[in-house]
């Protein structure tokens, strides 16, 4: 059979969470906190559960979870999408991404992502049969709006951004964003914003949205994941905002390829979402998690790279090894019993070199152990 993806093999967060299982490594890889979500949220599962919310609920999300999707918006960026219309619920943000792909792309258009990025990105643009145009982001992990402006063609069909970062954990500024507003101005390029870690943005900077920005809300597709801001990654529940007729053409596609996620879930969160402080408490939550971490390593051979936003400090370990970061990745899994995820896994071409990525959404405990090995290095 002519592989789809013949250049892909299974993913690196798979990879290194067997690998940490297999050597009982503390896995600061694949990015999921070890500790449990608030335990109101799975009694309102429990609850939608038992009052029968267990057959399909509406085709684009229920009701209740797209209104309370609108209210969380206008609250925390000022711009009201209409709930009907311009809301989705996706079967997490990473169907999510794909399905805005899926709706936009048409074979041979090119998408501009910018690079270290996600790991789905690139072969979902392939499935698409897009053609995607790598930017690379700035030695410090910056927007380049110049190499942007000089990737945009006469083809380019979508940008796809994300902050905060995954894997640097940058965020952009408000002025970063006013000048992609101004970039794509003149252009009907559709703005594909990753937003899954909106909710952890720390020393009191704020989230810039792509919602905030008339001239790109218009324009935009905006991606955010409740597993990421609850502590439930394994449920996959996420959400698409997007104008209407963009969402119009993001639910054709939705429609036949999950067609509608999971309901008792939905209920659950709309309940739990009408309290706003389990995600306003969220940036305070992980700043100290991120504190406890940086200040464990301060004194270590790693060196720490800045961390803005997101659960994820990446390190330089080039004082300890110089060892390809895929091979470093293995053997601290392996010999030092912590597990982390290599740069490269981001990056087609590799460019960043003796970085590894750590994910801190981790107990105290868990962390403290993690430090006391990592120190030993
Ligand atoms: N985008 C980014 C940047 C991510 O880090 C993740 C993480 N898992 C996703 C998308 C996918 O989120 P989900 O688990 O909701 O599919
Ligand atoms: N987003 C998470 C990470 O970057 C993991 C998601 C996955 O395992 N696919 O670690």
């Amino acid at each position: 059979l002519a592989s789809r993806l013949p250049q892909v093999g299974t993913t690196i967060f798979t990879v290194m969470s067997a690998l940490a299982q297999q050597h009982g490594a503390i896995n600061l890889g694949q990015g999921f906190p070890d500790f449990s979500c608030d335990p109101r949220l799975i009694d309102a599962v429990d609850q939608a559960m038992r009052q029968g919310a267990n057959q399909y609920p509406p085709m684009a999300g229920v009701p209740a979870l797209r209104r309370a999707v609108a209210d969380k918006i206008a609250l925390l960026y000022g711009h009201r999408y209409d709930a009907d219309t311009e809301i989705t619920i996706t079967a997490g943000a990473t169907q999510a991404i794909f399905t805005a792909l899926l709706a936009v792309v048409h074979p041979g258009d090119e998408v501009i992502v910018l690079t270290p990025c996600y790991d789905s990105y690139l072969p979902n643009i392939a499935l698409c049969g897009g053609v995607a145009r790598t930017v690379a982001l700035t030695a410090d992990f910056r927007p380049d709006f110049d190499a942007i402006a000089a990737a945009i063609t006469p083809r380019t069909r979508a940008l796809l951004i994300n902050s905060p970062h995954n894997p640097s954990g940058t965020v952009w500024s408000e002025d970063d964003m006013r000048q992609l507003d101004a970039l794509l101005a003149p252009t009907d390029i559709v703005l594909i914003s990753d937003e899954v870690y909106e909710h952890m943005v720390f020393d009191g900077a704020q989230h810039q949205s792509a919602s905030r920005f008339p001239g790109l809300a218009a324009r935009a597709l905006v991606v955010s994941s409740f597993g990421k801001t609850f502590h439930v990654t394994g449920w996959k529940v996420g959400s698409v905002a997007a104008p209407a007729p963009l969402t119009a053409e993001f639910r054709k596609v939705h429609q036949f390829n999950v067609f509608t996620v999971n309901t008792p879930m939905q209920h659950g969160l709309a309940a739990y979402l009408a309290d706003p402080q389990p995600y306003l408490q969220l940036p305070a939550f992980y700043q100290a998690k991120r504190d406890r971490f940086r200040t464990g390593l301060a004194n270590s051979r790693f060196e720490l790279l800045p961390c803005s936003g997101s659960y994820f400090q990446c390190v330089r370990y080039n004082a300890i090894s110089d060892l390809p970061d895929e091979a470093f990745c293995r053997w601290l899994t392996e010999s030092v019993g912590v597990a982390a995820i290599p740069l490269s896994a981001f990056e087609p071409d590799a460019r960043q070199r003796g970085v590894a990525r750590f994910c801190f959404a981790k107990q105290d405990a868990t962390l403290d152990e993690a430090i006391t090995r990592l120190r030993s290095l």
